[in-house]
């Protein structure tokens, strides 16, 4: 299980999100459960982090 970085709530992990967020100049990486997922699309701060590359 891991906690959510905007609500703090625990799942496991394959449902928490890997998203950046641009802060600044700065971007941390941040784990969000589904029900933040929703929040922060809306908040133009936040990306999917991409972890699968295609074709290199
Ligand atoms: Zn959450």
């Amino acid at each position: 299980m891991e906690k959510c970085s905007i609500c703090g709530r625990e799942y496991p992990e394959a449902a928490l999100k890997k998203m950046v967020q641009i802060s600044g100049r700065k971007a941390y990486l941040n784990k969000i459960c589904p029900a933040c997922q929703a929040i922060v699309l809306n908040n133009p701060n936040y990306y999917y982090l991409e972890e699968n590359k295609k074709n290199g």
